[in-house]
């Protein structure tokens, strides 16, 4: 089928050396007797107007499916006279698996599904984790959902409230996975759904898992609750292995890749072409484990970290997270039902103080972190300050003592 509009603007997306998404949208407005080509034609016209206008033509609305409050983006256009076919292009926002693991199968369910009631048209996956069935009109988006639901797919998050949540591929494909992110991320939205299908918080919530420091799904600056795996024993070496990557690369190479590349200096090479890890000293960076893999991985001692508020870009400025728990276990199920218990609490706590479109970390600069560690019953912990005695907002007369209260508290002999 000949594209309807002719679309110069967005044909020269399509010159550059990178696959282009114009490309798929005009393979879809051209397929030959789909429901959806009429739809995407306009969509191509709207699109190619707004390019030429410099001007975005959708407006939101109101548009659910029974039973929830949010889940569904209204997309109304404000030029549907020149384009009537894609006057309503909704999104539905749908909780992909935990560690995002289909099989092809479902991916084709997923695709028959969308080609049958919406668009065609999917993206893997928004940055709040969803996967975003682009282009419903009103009426086909209960029909949408209720296909979805029957294979035992559920609405996302969407307005204020808790949103879809992350997690990162994890052990089933990444040996450097420090935790099991997929029970995390599962218990802690099945605990949590209530609070994203139907919104009543001051504004949206965030959870995100990364399985070790590299933090592939951006947990520490995009999620209001971040969970890191990391570790706290010490780093785990095969000195054959780094050996032999001394052989293979050489000293100067290891050295300027890695060695003089760990930010607290903890790593040196031995004269025997040993590595030495300065374990007191390491901050769980992954640097040198991602660099030499075969050599270095994480300890055995493993676990979780908990930062909370990181956001790019707040009203005041960008944050990362920080740290509210420095080192937490996660293997039994009490340990994860602790974890579900801080979530709800967190979540209960900002409900209750944040103002009306605040974000978490906006929340905790406005009230101070140690009432908000107060209000969620954490205690503080020296280990959430990376250096006390050059942070000006830390009292350091007395910290001695402070520490010896907290090693006695932990059961930790005092040095
Ligand atoms: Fe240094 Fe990071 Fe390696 Fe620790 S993980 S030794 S901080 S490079």
């Amino acid at each position: 089928m000949a594209l309807k509009h002719e679309t110069p603007l967005l044909d020269q997306l399509e010159s550059g050396p990178w696959p282009s998404f114009v490309t798929g949208l005009k393979r879809l407005a051209e397929s030959e007797g789909k429901q959806y080509a009429p739809m995407m034609q306009d969509l191509l016209g709207q699109l190619e107007y707004s390019y030429k206008t410099r001007k975005g033509f959708w407006k939101g609305g109101t548009v659910g499916v029974r039973g929830y409050g949010g889940g569904v983006i209204p997309r109304f256009s404000e030029v549907a006279d020149k384009y009537p076919e894609s006057s309503e292009f909704h999104t539905l926002r749908v909780q992909p698996p935990a560690g995002m693991h289909y099989d092809t199968k479902t991916l084709r369910t997923l695709c028959d599904i969308w080609e049958e009631h919406g668009s065609g048209l999917i993206a893997f996956h928004g940055q709040s984790g969803d996967i975003m069935f682009q282009g419903a009109t009103t009426e086909s988006t209960q029909a949408a959902f209720d296909a979805l639901n029957e294979i035992g797919f559920d609405l996302g998050g969407a307005g204020a409230a808790v949103r879809t949540s992350m997690s990162c591929v994890g052990g089933a494909r990444c040996e450097q996975s420090c935790f099991n992110e997929q029970k995390a991320h599962r218990m802690m939205i099945n605990a949590t759904l209530d609070d994203m299908h139907r919104p009543s918080l001051p504004y949206k919530f965030k959870f995100k898992f990364s399985g070790c420091a590299n933090d592939c799904v951006n947990a520490s600056h995009r999620s209001d609750f971040a969970v890191l795996g990391t570790w706290r024993d010490d780093i785990k070496v095969d000195q054959d292995k780094f050996k032999q990557y001394i052989a293979e690369r050489g000293r100067k190479e290891i050295n300027d890749q890695v060695v003089n590349m760990c930010p607290t200096r903890a790593l040196s090479i031995n004269d025997d072409d040993t590595l030495d890890v300065d374990n007191k000293s390491c901050v769980k960076c992954m640097h040198c484990i991602n660099v030499l893999t075969k050599a270095l991985s994480p300890g055995d001692d493993k676990g979780v970290t908990i930062l909370m508020g990181g956001k790019r870009t707040l009203k005041i400025g960008d944050l990362m997270g920080s740290v509210i728990v420095p080192f937490k276990k996660l293997e039994t199920e009490e340990d994860f039902e602790e974890l579900v218990e801080l979530g709800e609490a967190c979540i209960e706590f900002f409900a209750e103080n944040a103002l009306e479109h605040e974000r978490i970390g906006e929340m905790i600069e406005r009230i101070g972190l140690v009432n908000f560690l107060e209000g969620v019953g954490l205690e503080v912990d020296p280990n959430m300050i990376s250096h006390p005695r050059t942070s000006s907002y830390v009292r350091t007369d007395g910290w001695d003592e402070e520490v010896a209260k907290w090693e006695a508290r932990k059961g930790v002999a005092a040095e």
